[in-house]
């Protein structure tokens, strides 16, 4: 049997060429495209103003990917949402919302699983399943919208997965979130974050969007890094930190760095003065984020005192400095944690 069309993963363009191949006229993708990603639809049926026959002709070639909202967590601190979306091959996602005063923020999973190995993350301890596809992805965000009644103004792709290690679709999810006949979300207001897979990081750089680069770096050696990020084995410490000025050189984006600090590994003085070094000169921000332990590693976060002093070191050198609210602390808070709850672990 023939694979069945993803046509939520087109983007106008291609929707049009789809249509030709179906015998239709072409005006016809404009139509199904609003439905898809205005509308949100979940089924080809409430496409209203198509005839019974393209209702049909859709059916039988193409799937509409439309995610089912399995489980949802919500804050009572600060009203994080943590969704666990089931996708059709059985698989199960997770996806949070933050409501934050400047609007709402949805952070995605662009993997099933993970394949990085960072030693504190949830996400990666069964490795990967498999990629998210663009629809995959951008339907996190319309399942959300719809669950809250409200506009998502701002994403970040930073739930599970490496989404340089799915670069096409993340690309084409892109041009869906951010298409004017869609969400229409600003690059701006978009956030992706990488362990550092170098060629891609260099490669995003010379498409020159709008977009935050947020790098995972968490250590401020190659030595200390490699005991955290086995991807540091391919990509020294150095070499990811130059794609990352190649990437503001290119595109004139301030990077981010994401530091977790772990309790006795990484959040010395020492640290803080060698991290201080490592990206001096760079125009960039630097987001401190006290580890969230996961009962599978001993990792602990280090006391507010010793968070505040590292924070102070890289102020006292004109580093940019924000420490990361926890938002969410009383639901399963860690990148793949309920994920991990739902499969029995
Ligand atoms: N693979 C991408 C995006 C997903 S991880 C990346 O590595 O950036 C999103 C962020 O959460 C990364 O900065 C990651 O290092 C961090 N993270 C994962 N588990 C964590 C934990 N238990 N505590 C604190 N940060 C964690």
């Amino acid at each position: 049997m023939k694979e069945k069309t993803d046509i939520k993963s087109m983007n106008l363009a291609e929707l049009k060429i789809y249509m030709e191949e179906l015998g239709e006229k072409s005006f016809r993708a404009r139509q199904v495209y609003q439905w898809l990603h205005e509308k949100q639809v979940s089924s080809f049926e409430e496409m209203t103003n198509l005839s019974k026959a393209l209702i049909e002709k859709l059916n039988q070639n193409c799937v509409l990917v439309s995610l089912k909202k399995e489980a949802v967590q919500i804050s009572k601190i600060d009203g994080t949402r943590k969704y666990l979306f089931l996708l059709a091959d059985g698989n199960v996602i997770e996806s949070v919302l933050m409501k934050y005063k400047h609007g709402n923020s949805v952070c995605i999973s662009s993997q099933v699983g993970c394949r990085m190995g960072c030693r504190f993350c949830a996400s990666t301890l069964d490795g990967l399943v498999r990629g998210l596809t663009p629809s995959e992805m951008i339907d996190q965000i319309y399942q959300i919208g719809k669950d809250i009644g409200e506009r998502i103004s701002n994403v970040v792709v930073m739930g599970t997965g490496e989404p340089m290690d799915n670069f096409d679709n993340l690309l084409k999810f892109i041009e869906l979130l951010t298409d004017e006949n869609g969400l229409h979300i600003s690059q701006r207001n978009l956030t992706v974050s990488t362990c550092g897979i170098v060629p891609k990081m260099r490669e995003l750089a010379e498409r020159k969007l709008q977009i935050t680069l947020a790098l995972s770096l968490h250590a401020s050696t190659q030595e200390k890094r490699l005991e955290l990020m086995p991807v540091a084995n391919k990509y020294e410490i150095h070499e990811v930190i130059e794609a990352c000025r190649y990437y503001f050189e290119q595109t004139g984006r301030r990077v981010s760095f994401e530091y977790s600090l772990v309790a006795g590994v990484n959040d010395t003085e020492a640290d803080a003065e060698q991290l201080a070094k490592l990206i001096r000169g760079m125009n960039c921000h630097v987001n401190l984020i006290p580890v969230n332990p996961i009962k599978e590693r001993s990792y602990v976060q280090p006391d507010r005192g010793a968070v505040w002093s590292f924070q102070e070191r890289l102020e006292k050198k004109g580093i940019n400095v924000t420490v990361r609210r926890e938002m969410g602390r009383d639901i399963d808070g860690a990148c793949g944690q309920l994920r991990r709850k739902y499969a029995g672990n």
